[in-house]
């Protein structure tokens, strides 16, 4: 593990920030971050282009944000969502493009400097890769890309000399902690964890767990899929395997702790006993501007903190007998190689089994462990691999619980 990289990168050959106005795609632009992707765009309109935006199957949201914004291109995950959409938008010389290729060429669009990676899942992994090859920088929200793929991701930002920068609170808190530091000089990182909604509700009860109870985040609005992952806590274990991509840090140098309020966004231990924190409001839009602004900080009107009467910020340590997905996502990480693919693909397949009220909460630990033993992969999965253990996880995972999920 080399120390020196776990630290941003001052001087990076990524396209973003060379001239006044960054030209953005926004893949994932109808969901939560993407909405407020285009808020935080909305605030600074002499900074941003849209050159393109990607969503799935909102016809009504794109088409919206595709007259105001007016972008070169928009793609949509399927045909008749591009028959309608073409339609609505004849006249206004915005092309539609669908399915996945049209996906990876909306995030190469001519002139694109800057990705927002905001898809969710494994169906995020190529249009980053796409992004990459062709030389832009990639604000990265989607953590499923460097769960499943943090190998070849870093490989190729090496190979194209280019710059990510993360999104997601936590990695966006130590990224910024690391600012000004010097190599090396890192000791371990602890992510903070809100503990989810069920961080006091006794464990004999887990099997009652309603769908409805699941999506009832404390402190954080945001799509359904990361919000049952904040509920099981796979979240944070996705982000652990997220931080060992973005910072070279082993599992052991990688920390969780428990924060119910989420004002520390997460910490950064120094050599010297100094920890550093970043702190704010729960507020995606900050870590948000910063992946746009960095290495600037913009001044904006986002929601301020007030010392005075912030009170108490607690930590304590993960139960990990009531979530035992966070152990999952340490154990695939110190297997390597295919398994946080595999333990990846299990967790989206019983997340959206769960979603359609097939399973119980506690069976998408159940599930992810057993495709676990079940499958392992190459030692250095191809991206080819990676798409073929993806489709065969998740369809294992359909059989064993008996209907599809998709
Ligand atoms: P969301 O469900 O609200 O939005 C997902 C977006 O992806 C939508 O625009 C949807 O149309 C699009 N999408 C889904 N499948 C697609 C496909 N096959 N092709 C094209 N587009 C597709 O999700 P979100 O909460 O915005 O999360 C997005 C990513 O950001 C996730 O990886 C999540 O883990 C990460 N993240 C989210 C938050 C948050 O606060 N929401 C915080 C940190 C990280
Ligand atoms: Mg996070």
């Amino acid at each position: 593990m080399n120390r020196d990289e776990a630290r941003p990168r001052a001087s990076a050959k990524g396209r973003a920030n060379k001239g006044p106005v960054q030209r953005l795609a926004v893949l994932g632009a109808t969901g939560s971050i993407g909405t407020q992707t285009l808020e935080v765009v909305r605030l600074f309109p002499e900074k941003f282009k849209v050159v393109a935006l990607a969503g799935n199957r909102n016809i009504e949201l794109l088409h919206a944000q595709a007259l105001e914004f007016s972008p070169a291109c928009v793609a949509v995950g399927d045909d008749a969502s591009a028959q309608a959409l073409r339609r609505r938008l004849e006249g206004t010389g915005i092309a539609v493009l669908q399915g996945k290729s049209g996906l990876r060429e909306a995030a190469c669009w001519e002139g694109v400097d800057v990705i927002m990676a905001a898809i969710v899942g494994f169906a995020g992994l190529e249009s980053v890769v796409a992004g990459i090859e062709a030389g832009c920088t990639i604000a990265l929200a989607n953590k499923e890309t460097l769960v499943v793929a943090g190998e070849r991701v870093n490989a190729l930002l090496r190979a194209h000399g280019g710059r990510m920068v993360p999104v997601d609170s936590e990695h966006s808190a130590i990224f910024q902690c690391l600012v000004g530091e010097p190599a090396g000089a890192v000791e371990s990182i602890t992510l903070t964890a809100s503990g989810g909604p069920f961080r006091t509700r006794p464990l004999e009860t887990f099997d009652r767990i309603t769908r409805e109870e699941a999506l009832r985040h404390p402190n954080w609005a945001m799509g359904s899929k990361i919000t049952i992952d904040s509920a099981t806590m796979m979240n944070k274990g996705l982000e652990v395997i997220e931080a060992h991509w973005l910072f070279h840090l082993p599992p052991e140098r990688i920390d969780v702790l428990v924060h119910p309020q989420s004002i520390v966004h997460s910490l950064v231990n120094f050599a010297d006993g100094s920890s550093k924190a970043q702190l704010g409001q729960p507020d995606m839009k900050v870590p948000i501007q910063y992946a746009l602004s960095y290495p600037d900080r913009w001044p904006a009107p986002h929601p301020r903190i007030d010392w005075s009467a912030a009170g108490r910020l607690d930590f304590e340590r993960p139960d990990r007998r009531k979530f035992p997905c966070l152990e999952l996502a340490y154990e695939a990480l110190r297997q390597g190689g295919a398994a946080p693919a595999v333990l990846n693909a299990a967790n989206e397949a019983a997340v959206a089994l769960f979603l359609k009220d097939r399973i119980r909460f506690v069976d998408i630990p159940r599930a992810i462990e057993t495709a676990m033993a079940q499958f392992d992969g190459p030692a250095h999965p191809s991206l080819d691999d990676l798409v073929a253990l993806d489709r065969a996880v998740r369809r294992r995972v359909e059989e064993l619980y008996g209907a599809p999920a998709y």
